[in-house]
Parts: structure tokens; C-alpha cells; sequence
């Protein structure tokens, strides 16, 4: 009985010590969201500069209630959008792309580019405090999803095979996305 007792308390201190290390969730596949709750600085494409911002928690019956089906199956079960059909593909407005799930500033028109594949893409988001990856091995591949840092939500997958001056190709899904064009 004590022995399995003991055996729980060590479990348990493991869990804790895992939870602390940067970096062990987004190994693990889940979601990167590793901070404690409370203020983060994210960039704001408004100021030009970086704000204090909450993370934004809610339950799956209030995202249900917050997003369309089809944003709610792309970003709180990470479903993917049919190549083509998303909205902002082939937008070449100038402005910022924001989360659909809370509005935080992600990626800029001046960083986007056509890649060919249907998806909205980019080489680099607006800033890298605003989104966090994690590692996707579903579907027999290595990919690594973006999510947005405030909110979680899944918004698509970063590949290395993206332009200058970066490599990189953040392949988005539109419905994950609110375009607001810029003020002039
Ligand atoms: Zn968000």
C-alpha cells in the first residue's frame, strides 16, 4: 500500500517537473501552450510594437458557440481545409491577417506569397511571439502545426520549403484566418 502510494507521488512530481520544461509538450504532440495563464506580450501590427495581452480559455461548447462549424473543425479538432476553397488563397490585399478565434494579429500581407498548393501561405508571421508550433505526427508524417499563442487555435502547418528570406512556408487554412485590410 505504501509502496503504491509512493509510486503515485512520483508520478505525480514527473507530471509537474514535465509540464515545466519548455518545450517537452511540443515534443510530445500536443498543443505548445505550456505557459502558466496570465499576461503574454504579443505584437501588435497596429502599435507597431508589443502589448500585454490574456490568453483567451474557453470550453468547447463556448468555441462551438463562438466559431462556424467549419472554423471549428479546423482549429479546435485541427481539420484542414480543402485546397482551393479557402477565401484568402489568392488575396493580394494589403493588411493584416488575423485569428478568427480571437483576433490576434498573425500574419501580414507583405509576407505572403503564392505557393501554388491552394492555401493561404507565408514566410515568416508577424511576429514569432504571436503563434507557437508543436509537433504533428498523425497521418504517417512529421509536420509541425501552427496554433495561435493566444488562444491555441490550430491554424495549419509550417514547412521548410518556403522562400527568402526565411525557407520557411507557413501553409494556412483561410477559414483560421480574419483579413483586415489596411488603413490607409
Ligand atoms: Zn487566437
Amino acid at each position: 500500500m505504501l509502496k503504491r502510494t509512493s509510486q503515485a507521488v512520483l508520478i505525480a512530481a514527473l507530471l509537474v517537473f514535465i509540464s515545466t520544461v519548455p518545450g517537452c509538450a511540443e515534443r510530445g504532440g500536443t498543443p505548445a501552450v505550456v505557459e502558466k495563464n496570465g499576461p503574454i506580450k504579443v505584437y501588435s501590427y497596429e502599435r507597431k510594437g508589443f502589448v500585454m495581452s490574456e490568453k483567451i480559455v474557453r470550453s468547447e461548447a463556448e468555441w462551438k458557440k463562438h466559431l462556424t462549424p467549419e472554423q471549428f473543425r479546423i482549429m479546435r479538432e485541427k481539420g484542414t481545409e480543402q485546397a482551393g476553397t479557402g477565401k484568402y488563397a489568392h488575396n493580394r490585399e494589403q493588411g493584416i491577417y488575423r485569428c478568427a478565434g480571437c483576433g490576434l494579429d498573425l500574419f501580414r500581407s507583405e509576407d505572403k506569397y503564392d505557393s501554388g498548393t491552394g492555401w493561404p501561405s507565408f514566410f515568416a508571421p508577424v511576429s514569432p511571439d504571436n503563434i507557437t508550433t508543436a509537433a504533428d505526427n498523425s497521418l504517417f508524417s512529421r509536420r509541425t502545426e501552427v496554433l495561435c499563442r493566444r488562444c491555441g487555435g490550430h491554424l495549419g502547418h509550417v514547412f521548410d520549403d518556403g522562400p527568402k528570406p526565411t525557407g520557411l512556408r507557413y501553409c494556412l487554412n483561410s477559414a483560421a484566418l480574419e483579413f483586415a485590410a489596411a488603413v490607409e
